[in-house]
């Protein structure tokens, strides 16, 4: 029988599911009793369950990725007519849709030039990581193969990208993790550490870097990856001098400079990439979930034609080109999706959205401080927030996790769903995300704090 979109029986999906999938990130006991819950239906910002109950989504299906909103047939009718055309071919060869989407992202992205295709955020990182390992070989003998990251950064699921992962719970049971991968410490202002310059967090924070580079030795270290706003970490933007000084430290000691903007890129902060905010030049930038929307599977790893250079000619011709292939990033559909994506971004006007709907955003959640004793901090750029929350304003003490699950809970039973930085890393499991659609109108935004404030008051009455 052939698949019939819109065409089934609920409790028959749901015993499906319950039966046969196995969720993400989910404990499966509850299901047992209550089944899964399966979204049926997206329009906007807002999807349906299989029981038929509507919900606003503030974190763009759960993980931060539908930047452009549910339901958008442009999308889908140009992937339909690309598929038919032509499906697949390598990307040993090339393709129209990702000759074309290259051109335009490159033109969002002055200073870079190349783009290497694959289909996930994690899988676009590993590529980042293999292109400084074959540099290491290539151009320093072996050496420089170390890459650093930051303490509650995220880079992806798989080994090497949970090798270079900052969250404790996350890397929890998946060890031992891959060698010649050296954390450095976190930037975040509002739990600055102990033995910081208050007065001067940003440099003195990017400065703890260096300090890791001459402790490793400099000529150890080939690469620095960062998220450019630490965003499942608890939406941690860095303050004024650090990017400045990351800048500085990576061109004085030979480190490239690999900006994550898994969440970030094509336009959630306001600006094409997070990274564009802090006058930076990055050497490599990845990028996956708004690229194509979740219309289709893509991530991209764009780099600098000076790194594109380094792979083109060597003495021994067995590296002179990148050993890698990603089978299903010679698929058409993800650049053709990402094409119209850029398109809506563009025709919309989205990022100025973003911009000022976050601000709008931002200042009615800062309302609620006043009202709610346990938030502690509101922060965020663009359409990209965290609330955090505290037992006491004075201590920063973090509320228990079971209060955010509460909090959580209580906006999911209101018809509001939103993210929280659970079980994510090893303290500070005490941070509401939200990562709204580009979309967003003021009531969107309304309803959401709406539902934030009766939720925050229900549960603090209870603690
Ligand atoms: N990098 C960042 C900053 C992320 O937030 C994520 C996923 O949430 C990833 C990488 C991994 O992306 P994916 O889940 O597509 O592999």
């Amino acid at each position: 029988m052939a698949y019939e979109v819109n065409n089934f029986d609920s409790t028959d999906v749901v015993n499906n599911d319950r039966d046969h999938v196995w969720h993400h990130l989910s404990h499966h006991k509850p299901f047992e009793k209550t089944g899964p819950m399966v979204i049926v239906k997206g329009e906007g910002m807002r999807v349906w369950d299989s029981k038929g109950n509507e919900y606003l989504d503030a974190v763009s299906g759960a993980v931060w990725t539908v930047n452009v909103g549910y339901g958008r047939a442009e999308i889908a009718d140009v992937v339909r007519d690309q598929l038919v055309a032509m499906n697949y071919f390598a990307q040993t060869a090339g393709n129209v849709p990702a000759a074309q989407f290259s051109k335009k992202l490159i033109d969002k992205m002055p200073g870079l030039s190349r783009v290497y295709f694959s289909n996930s955020g994690s899988e676009a990182n590993e590529k980042a990581f293999k292109i400084v390992r074959q540099i290491a070989h290539k151009k320093y003998g072996g050496k420089k193969t170390k890459i650093l990251y930051r303490d509650r950064d995220y880079h992806g699921t798989t080994i090497a990208t949970l090798s270079a992962t900052g969250q404790f719970e996350r890397r929890n049971h998946y060890g031992p993790f891959v060698p010649d991968f050296v954390e450095v410490p976190h930037c975040c202002e509002y739990r600055a550490q102990e033995e910081a310059d208050k007065e001067n967090y940003g440099v003195w924070a990017a400065n703890q870097i260096e300090k890791v580079i001459l402790a490793e030795g400099a000529d150890t270290v080939g690469a620095l990856c960062l998220e450019p706003i630490t965003a499942g970490g608890g939406v941690i933007e860095a303050p004024e001098g650090y990017w400045a000084r990351v800048q500085e430290i990576c061109k004085k000691y030979d480190v490239l400079l690999h900006i994550d903007e898994v969440v970030c890129g094509l336009g959630r902060t306001g600006s094409w990439f997070g990274y564009q905010h802090y006058g930076i030049q990055p050497d490599i930038v990845t990028m996956a979930k708004g690229v194509a929307s979740g219309y289709a599977a893509i991530s991209c790893t764009v780099t600098t034609e000076e790194v594109f250079e380094m792979f083109k000619e060597d003495e021994d011709p067995r590296m002179g080109y990148f050993r890698d292939v990603s089978t299903f990033g010679g698929c058409t559909a993800g650049p053709a999706a990402a094409l119209v994506n850029m398109e809506i971004l563009e025709n919309e006007n989205l990022l100025e959205n973003a911009t000022e709907q976050g601000a709008y955003l931002l200042k009615r959640l800062r309302g609620l401080m006043e009202k709610h004793a346990i938030i502690g901090d509101v922060r965020g750029k663009g359409l990209l927030v965290g609330i955090e929350l505290v037992k006491d304003r004075t201590t920063k003490e973090p509320v228990d996790e079971s209060v955010i699950t509460a909090v959580a809970g209580h906006c999911m039973a209101n018809g509001v769903i939103i993210g929280r930085t659970n079980r994510s890393f090893r303290e500070f499991n005490n941070t509401i995300c939200l990562a709204p659609a580009l979309i967003a109108r003021n009531e969107d935004m309304d309803q959401l704090v709406e539902a934030l404030d009766d939720a925050v008051g229900e549960v603090a009455s209870k603690m």
